[in-house]
């Protein structure tokens, strides 16, 4: 007979005395490198995981890279649902880490994937066998759903993704917390990629200028006008962050191209650039354009449901001692799917620290417990 709830001061008390242990776990975790595309170096972490998952005694399923790389561990046989969404990958190529080897210095842990978002795996792994080690029975069953395609998009695991948080009381993200206080994100943008090709003509640069048409010429003017859609009062900004073209400098450029970033805070300004961006008419007699790409992911948005759950954290976190602030972010995460079909997700909830996708990264150690101790009130209720 386990108990349904533990005083939130014992789960501090039990976390603060693994801090020895998760950190072992973290470096464990940050010495297997793992950069979305590379399956085999993936794979390494997904069975790592599953090892220490069984280890605690949840039922574990992994898949290899070529079904998508998961790794789905569950534990519990309440009514329902919670889940616990993670990703394994990391923006970092292998050999990062001999460059930024894992270290411990001045109460902060270093390198690459350790703020986003291996330590807040750690600590949301350890929330789970807190409840386990302290005999504590949660209402829900508690899936944890990592996934090892989110930095590039999670075009693999989406469906899976979302499917799961339609089942769930409610979703927890321990995606990195912003700035220095541990904020929660409480909205995310959505998220749009596009690519814009254009098409002119090519001749002598010398002796035959004016029969060309430059598709430089005819880029530079269409990229005024989509840096005009940024409009940072409604929350919107259109990037374009890459351009090429032409061929060789002594002839007028038949081609160029250009990436673009679409950030927009609510559906709407996503459609409404997004329709923009597909409607670009040339400026230049003769030249043509085409776009191609599309919304990637729908805004997270603060919605009764998110800021019901939000709430309850926060009161959680009082009780314990700490604020748990919210912030508005642009960056996107898995959340922004599980909150899109209607699932109540809290996203951000992992660790406190800095430089997510930067050689800076870093975590702070002494908030691991409380935050740890966190996601385990939140996953006994
Ligand atoms: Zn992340």
């Amino acid at each position: 007979m386990g108990r349904k709830d533990a005083d939130m001061s014992l789960y501090v008390d039990h976390l603060l005395k693994q801090q020895a242990v998760m950190l072992a776990m973290l470096r464990a975790m940050v010495e297997r490198e793992t950069p979305s595309a590379d399956g085999p170096a993936v794979h390494g972490l997904v069975e790592y995981m599953a090892e220490r998952f069984a280890e605690i005694g949840a039922a574990v399923e992994s898949l290899p890279p070529s079904a998508g790389g998961q790794l789905r561990a569950s534990w519990g046989d309440g009514a329902g649902q919670v889940l616990v969404l993670c990703h394994l990958d990391t923006v970092w190529p292998i050999g990062e880490l001999a460059r930024r080897p894992f270290r411990v210095e001045d109460g902060r842990a270093y390198g690459p994937g350790v703020y986003d978002m291996k330590g807040g795996i750690v600590q949301a792994f350890f929330a789970l066998k807190a409840l386990i080690d302290l005999n504590v029975r949660p209402a829900s069953k508690i899936l944890f759903l990592c996934t090892t395609d989110e930095e590039t998009g999670s075009a693999g695991s989406r469906a899976l993704i979302e499917q799961e948080a339609r089942r769930s009381r409610f979703v927890l993200v321990p995606e990195p917390a912003s700035g220095p206080a541990g904020a929660v994100k409480l909205t995310r943008k959505g998220w749009g990629i596009y690519h814009l090709t254009v098409a002119g003509r090519t001749a002598h640069a010398g002796n035959d200028h004016e029969a060309g048409i430059s598709a430089i010429t005819e880029l530079a003017h269409q990229i005024l006008k989509l840096h005009a859609l940024t409009d940072y009062s409604a929350g919107t900004t259109v990037n374009v962050g890459v351009v090429s073209g032409g061929r060789v400098f002594n002839m007028v450029a038949d081609r160029a191209e250009a990436g673009i970033d679409l950030r927009a805070a609510s559906n709407e300004e996503l459609r409404r650039a997004e329709q923009a961006i597909r409607g670009l008419a040339p400026v230049t007699p003769g030249t043509s354009l085409a776009v191609t790409g599309r919304i990637n992911r729908p805004p997270l948005e603060a919605t009764e449901a998110n800021v019901r759950l939000y709430r309850r954290a926060q009161q959680i976190a009082a009780g314990m001692g700490f604020e748990l602030p919210a912030a508005n972010v642009g960056g996107v995460s898995d959340g922004n799917f599980t909150s899109s079909v209607g699932a109540a997700t809290l996203d951000g909830i992992g660790a406190v620290g800095g430089g997510a996708h930067a050689v800076s990264e870093y975590i702070e150690l002494k908030a691991m417990a409380p935050r740890a101790a966190l996601v385990a009130c939140l996953l006994a209720e």
